[in-house]
């Protein structure tokens, strides 16, 4: 088997700010901003789209409404099969330039501009770029979580969903790859796949900050629970996973498994849709080093912040429509490998 190599670059630090403080409403006004929200969505041709770490009652909205609540890959395929013509997506922005580079004709509204995501801005283009070009005969494949110029450099987009089956697929066509942003992500597709990879030094500040050792007490402590584990984690934790996989994957173990207790290390938030699934069943997080595993970037989306970017148009993504075109490339053979692969 060919073992993974890491990229020998020097990417930027990236620090995740606090966590903000989430806002303290009774459910009277909850309720008010819900109905005011389905006001403006409504007025405005509009639909809210979000991810399954935002806010439980951003979630909640997003499903009341006729909305959805998923993956990045989902939100980015829903906006492109409702007939809104306006899409609010609660996510990180990189799922907010997805949607648009997917949906050109349609106006992306983003709750905070300043909600990223430290993978994306571990793979700057103008590090990225350059370094695909010095190694050329390598197949760019390019995990979702990165910026729209990245994409456009990229040979093929993938989701943690579909990343193995993709590489598989390269792999058995003879191809080196070269794999950005995720160490850790890529790291496991490697393991699983023998592949030859060149890994971009990039991370999940979140996903990282889970403690394999704590696991492995935790584990000790609740002998019946299964743990769920995103690839984007260290090896260490993924280890001692009973369930590696996408988050679409760790919520359809959630509701299969019989299990009455789950160790579920991936962003809190999570728990709404989990819960909905299987109210029976008691879902812990597992312990992390930072931030209790919360993603202060998605937790920048409110209920608050969608009344104000519908009444004011504010924080429209755009993305320059020579790179929208290209980027839609690498994103448009997932979607056809995905849709031949069913
Ligand atoms: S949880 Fe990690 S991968 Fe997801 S948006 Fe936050 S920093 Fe990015």
């Amino acid at each position: 088997m060919t073992t993974a190599q890491l990229a020998p670059v020097q990417i930027p630090s990236c620090q995740m700010p606090p966590v903000p403080v989430f806002p303290q409403r009774t459910a009277e006004e909850t309720a008010r901003l819900k109905e005011r929200i389905r006001d403006l969505l409504r007025q405005e041709n509009a639909v809210l789209v979000a991810h399954y770490y935002t806010e439980a009652a951003l979630q909640e909205l997003a499903e009341e409404s006729g909305g959805c609540v998923a993956d990045s890959l989902e939100m980015a395929r829903f906006g492109m099969s409702h007939p809104a013509s306006t899409l609010v997506v609660a996510g990180v922005r990189f799922m907010g330039e997805t949607s648009k580079i997917l949906n050109n004709e349609k106006r992306v509204l983003m709750p905070d501009p300043a909600a990223t995501c430290s993978m994306d801005e571990h793979c700057p283009a103008e590090l990225f770029v350059p370094f695909c070009d010095a190694h050329s005969d390598h197949t760019v494949v390019v995990y979702a979580n990165t910026s729209a110029a990245v994409k456009a450099r990229a040979d093929w987009m993938v989701t943690s969903g579909i990343a193995l089956a993709v590489v598989q697929h390269l792999a058995a066509q003879g191809k080196k790859i070269l794999w950005a942003p995720d160490q850790h992500l890529g790291g496991y597709v490697q393991r699983e796949s023998g592949a030859d990879m060149l890994l971009w030094p990039g991370s999940c500040v979140v996903h990282t900050s889970f403690d394999a050792e704590a696991l492995k007490r935790m584990k000790a402590e609740h002998p019946e629970a299964a743990v769920l584990v995103h690839p984007e984690s260290s090896k260490e934790v993924v280890a001692l996973a009973d369930v590696v996989g996408s988050t679409t994957a760790m919520i359809r173990a959630a509701e299969k498994m019989p299990n009455p207790e789950f160790i579920v290390a991936t962003e809190p938030g999570i728990f709404s849709k989990m819960r909905q699934l299987a109210p029976e069943k008691r879902f812990l997080s597992a312990p992390s080093v930072e931030q209790d595993g919360f993603c202060a970037w998605m937790k920048m989306n409110t209920l608050e912040k969608v009344v104000t970017v519908l009444e004011s148009g504010a924080n429209e993504i755009r993305v320059a429509p020579e790179v929208a075109a290209r980027a839609r490339i690498p994103i448009q053979r997932m979607l056809d490998f995905a849709a031949r692969a069913r």
